[in-house]
């Protein structure tokens, strides 16, 4: 049995696009025959349409990148991801707006369009999956999938006021996403509510021969779907205490001023750091909450986290630099209409092809690579990585499952601000990269992270995270389902709710 859209979807999906132009392709609005798209059933919550992140392959749509460069390319694969979707009844509906490459944290560095931030639209939607989030957030879609390299599915979830799911690395195949930084990024999901979120996650993961870095979750590792009586367990959760915070952000500072005329710079980025009130108030309250759920809370420190900016930046570049390297006219991407030769061909589509924030990243990627600098930087940035998961693993327990631990989750904010206006004065590119420092570690060291919304402050939702042992989502999933049973999660004035959850 096929179902058309639900009834009034349409006009509803046209007058939320035009305010925050989320899609860069919908497939309803462009059939020629003006019919609707047809929808299967599918199982839990997962047989209605959906949207996919522009980085993500589905074929016969865009898969832009939210790059000039790639426009006009059109998928001829659907990535494993989609395609279990597929196999479970879900469509897709169109492909969603993000900063090109997925590099940055608004969707402002998106070559295509803007995207607002549906809760107000003079401000962002967060990023670089903020077209994902902010379609969930308006309802016009019950999920979406996203990627997430250091923060990218959590802080537009969290600037949107959605549940945002970072996988394991691995959890999840990569095959159909358009690589940024290979060995920090996943495929995952936003959605309307915690229990789709568990659907959606259920179907997707596993282990897939065309990802050699994807597998099945480790024997030991904490079920999905199991009794009732799990979701609601008290747990002991550790915190992010209040000094932890304050020593990453000002050891930020101390700890790297070198050479004379960066102070000012390394103060502007130890600020940007800083939680402002509305968000450290929606903190406290979770905490409140989740004690009042019967958690408990421990307070915990993760000394390497003032180290994270900077090696996922030196990390992410590096890699980026040599995954974009591909794109050269010849294989993708537009040829320029003239060129002396074949070099000045690839100088020409790349000069004309690539944004600011693109190039300058993949200038910092060949900088760090250079010869004789690896160890200054590179190697450097992979031994702070390693710290960084030690540091986790000491709360949290290894991979592997072979000893256990007392802490089964950490809760961390999600971003210092809540979704930015773009007026002057707000968010530099290097203040936004230095605010990261939240979300990048989970990416570093592979673990699994649930963003979701606490509560609205000023009009603007603000979120947290919960991080995880690896392949733990599925007790993220059940402390935030108990939650939300008793929190449900806000929406943006003029939302219609047209999704069921089976
Ligand atoms: N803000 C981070 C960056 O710009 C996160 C990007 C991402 O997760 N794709 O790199």
């Amino acid at each position: 049995m096929v179902v058309p859209l639900p009834e009034g979807y349409l006009p509803y999906f046209k007058a939320w696009e035009e305010k925050i132009g989320a899609f860069i392709e919908f497939a309803g609005l462009r059939s020629e025959a003006g019919e609707a798209p047809r929808i299967g059933p599918g199982n839990a919550g997962i047989g209605l349409p959906f949207a996919v992140k522009d980085n993500i392959a589905v074929k016969g749509f865009s898969i832009s990148c939210g790059s000039k460069l790639l426009e006009q390319m059109k998928s001829p694969y659907t990535a494993t991801a989609v395609q279990k979707l597929e196999a479970l009844g879900g469509m897709v509906i169109g492909k969603t707006n993000m900063d090109e490459f997925g590099m940055g944290s608004s969707t402002d560095n998106s070559a295509i369009k803007r995207t607002n931030n549906p809760w107000d639209q003079s401000r962002v939607s967060g990023g670089s999956s903020g077209g994902s989030a902010a379609a969930v957030s308006a309802g016009l879609v019950p999920y979406a999938l996203g990627s997430d390299t250091g923060g990218s599915i959590r802080q537009p979830a969290a600037f949107c006021g959605v549940v945002g799911l970072k996988p394991t690395y691995g959890a999840v195949s990569r095959f159909g996403l358009v690589a940024y930084a290979s060995s920090l990024e996943s495929i995952g999901i936003l959605a309307d509510s915690t229990e789709r979120c568990r659907a959606v996650f259920a179907a997707i993961r596993g282990g897939d021969p065309l990802d050699q870095t994807s597998q099945d979750a480790p024997a030991g590792a904490p079920a999905l779907f199991g009794e009732a009586r799990s979701k609601t367990a008290p747990r002991t959760i550790g915190v992010l205490s209040p000094e932890a915070i304050a020593r990453a952000i000002s050891s930020e500072i101390t700890g790297a001023a070198g050479e004379a005329g960066e102070e000012a710079a390394l103060q502007a980025a130890a600020q940007a750091a800083v939680l402002e009130n509305e968000v450290a108030r929606g903190f406290e309250l979770a905490k409140t909450r989740l004690r009042a759920l019967g958690h408990t809370l421990v307070d915990v420190d993760l000394p390497s986290l003032k180290y994270g900016v900077p090696a996922y930046y030196t990390i992410a570049t590096a890699e980026a630099s040599a995954n974009l390297a591909r794109f050269d006219s010849v294989r993708y991407g537009r040829r320029p209409d003239w060129a002396e030769n074949p070099d000045d061909m690839i100088d020409k589509a790349r000069d004309a092809g690539f944004g600011a924030e693109v190039k300058l990243r993949i200038l910092l990627g060949t900088f760090v690579l250079r010869s004789g600098f690896q160890d200054r930087y590179y190697l450097r940035a992979q031994r702070i990585r390693g710290g960084i998961r030690r540091n986790f693993e000491s709360y949290l327990g290894s991979p592997d499952y072979s000893d256990s631990k007392t802490v089964c989750a950490i809760l961390l904010p999600v971003f210092p601000t809540r979704a930015f206006d773009r007026g002057p004065g707000n968010l530099t590119p290097f203040a936004q990269k230095a605010a990261d420092l939240y979300t990048c570690c989970a990416n570093l060291a592979g673990l699994p992270a649930l963003a979701f919304p606490v509560s609205v402050e000023g009009g603007l939702p603000v979120g947290v995270q919960l991080i995880g042992r690896a392949f733990a989502e599925g007790t993220l999933l059940d402390i935030v389902e108990s939650y939300e049973a008793s929190h449900p999660f806000p929406h943006p004035e003029g939302y219609k709710k047209f999704w069921s959850q089976s």
